[in-house]
């Protein structure tokens, strides 16, 4: 199991060891048996699970925020700021979910025809570092207020994290089995998901790490959402309130020290306001303060694990001998994983960060002369989760909510998830959907009754 190191220092945390085989055979066992129960639990208790988890978060949001910085460098602010969005989706689910998850009436050939929505049983999430909370909350909460049960096998290098979940919905009083962590390697995922009591699995990371769990669940024939990388367009056109698109652009590829699936990738802007936007996006990042992400004074931390960096310098190197220019930022050399914000400009298709997702504080930039090249370019893309767009004309608005090829498109404010919506991508970006009803009927047996 890779240890827990400091991003910010490059200083081991802590050396968590693996869960035995036992130990797994124990939880699988536990998960059955607490399905059983689970399952037929009324809407209300489950709901006030969800209530009580969103209490002890609130209550514990700075604690818990210190252990996720410690582990993957995220701004303490942001740390604090993703824990209070984990209660807010276990509360909208104990508000909204049984509302969507109700007997559905529907015209048929009986005498009352309708859908019930049963849960399936235990789920399996494998889990990203990133939001290291996030992530895992808003598939617990669905899955919860569903009737399943989870277990999750969370990335090596957030254990502590990990297992502060499971902590939390202990203190919450979920009963035994309910939710459980997992540390194990991610080549013991594959027996666990061939396990017939395990049911479903829904996978946030990398695409290889999708399709590997994806191939698996498919000779299992066990139905799986897949939430995986993205090159987000963020379009900016001549009618754009620049200033605005300036400032949430920024945001929108620095936030997370630049290392979100939505992040705003690649920055599409039209020839007739290109030089003036960029400009003035360089002067910002130039101002950003990198460092101590415990520091309220930083701007941008370090990115979570040491291959960040390189790979992110690697990709840049390629790109730059490929013919882009870095007009700023680069790697920092010294102690912790440091990267300066940076920009790619003149990236041509030869370029890898034309097609590759970076994933750290690097935006690429595209000098464009119409919508339909913008289009053309947003769409060039093995990707297809979110995207932005800047304009104020409603036909521009019109063909891009129509032509972009992803599973969002967010006018004039950056892509960010929202419990009320779902969530989720197209093409290379994954499939399924999480967060709101579409959420919560991922994992769940739409069951047809027909009645005489
Ligand atoms: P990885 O895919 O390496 O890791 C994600 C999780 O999958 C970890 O728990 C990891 O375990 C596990 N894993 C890795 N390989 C396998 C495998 N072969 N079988 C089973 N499990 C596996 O991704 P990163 O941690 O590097 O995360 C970054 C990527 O995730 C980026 O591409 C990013 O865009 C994407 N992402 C997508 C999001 C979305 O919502 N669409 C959100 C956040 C990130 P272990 O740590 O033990 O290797």
């Amino acid at each position: 199991m890779p240890k827990s190191i400091n991003p910010a220092t490059g200083e081991v945390i802590e050396d968590y060891a693996e869960h035995v085989d036992d130990f797994v055979e124990r939880a699988l066992e536990n998960a059955e048996l607490a399905y059983r129960d689970w399952r037929r639990t009324p809407f209300g208790r489950r709901a006030d699970l969800l209530n009580r988890t969103a209490d002890i978060l609130e209550k514990r949001k700075h604690e818990l925020g210190r252990i996720a910085t410690l582990e993957m460098g995220k701004r303490l602010k942001e740390a604090v700021a993703e824990v209070e969005k984990c209660a807010l989706g276990c509360r909208y689910y104990a508000e909204h979910g049984e509302a969507m998850i109700t007997d559905d009436e529907r015209p048929g050939p009986a005498s009352k025809n309708y859908v019930a929505y049963l849960p399936i049983g235990p789920v399996l999430a494998v889990m990203p570092w990133n939001f290291p909370y996030w992530q895992c909350f808003r598939f617990i909460a669905p899955a919860l207020m569903a009737g399943n049960v989870g277990l999750l096998k969370h990335a090596s290098n957030v254990s502590q994290c990990a297992l502060e979940i499971e902590n939390v919905l202990l203190e919450a009083d979920a009963p035994q089995g309910v939710f459980q962590t997992l540390l194990i390697s991610s080549k013991r995922v594959e027996p666990i998901l061939r396990d017939r009591r395990v049911r479903a699995a829904t996978l946030t990371g990398s695409e290889a790490a999708g399709a590997a769990v994806a191939a698996t669940a498919g000779s299992e024939i066990k139905t799986t959402v897949l939430e995986l990388g993205g090159s987000d367009p963020f379009i900016v056109m001549p009618s754009a309130d620049i200033a605005k698109a300036v400032d949430v652009g920024v945001t929108a590829r620095m936030q997370n020290n630049g290392q979100s699936c939505i992040a705003a990738k690649r920055f599409i802007v039209h020839a007739d306001v290109y030089d003036d936007y960029t400009a003035r996006y360089r002067e910002k990042l130039e101002a950003m303060t990198v460092g101590d992400p415990m520091d309220e004074a930083t701007d941008l931390g370090p990115v979570a694990i040491k291959s960040g960096v390189d790979d992110l310098s690697d990709q840049i190197e390629r790109s730059v001998k490929a013919g882009a220019t870095l007009t700023t930022g680069g790697a920092i050399e010294g102690q912790g994983f440091y990267f300066k914000p940076s920009m790619l400009e003149n990236v041509g298709k030869e370029a890898p960060a034309y097609r590759e997702e970076l994933f750290g504080p690097c935006a690429i930039f595209f000098k464009v002369a119409s919508i339909d090249e913008a289009i053309d370019i947003s769409n060039d893309s093995e990707f297809g989760l979110g995207g932005s767009v800047w304009t104020n004309e409603a036909g521009e608005i019109e063909r891009f909510v129509r032509d972009l090829d992803t599973g969002g498109t967010h006018v004039n404010r950056m892509t960010a998830s929202d419990p009320r919506l779902p969530f989720g991508g197209v093409k290379r970006s994954g499939y399924g959907r999480e967060l709101s009803k579409e959420g919560i009927h991922a994992f769940m047996n739409a069951k047809a009754v027909t009645i005489d």
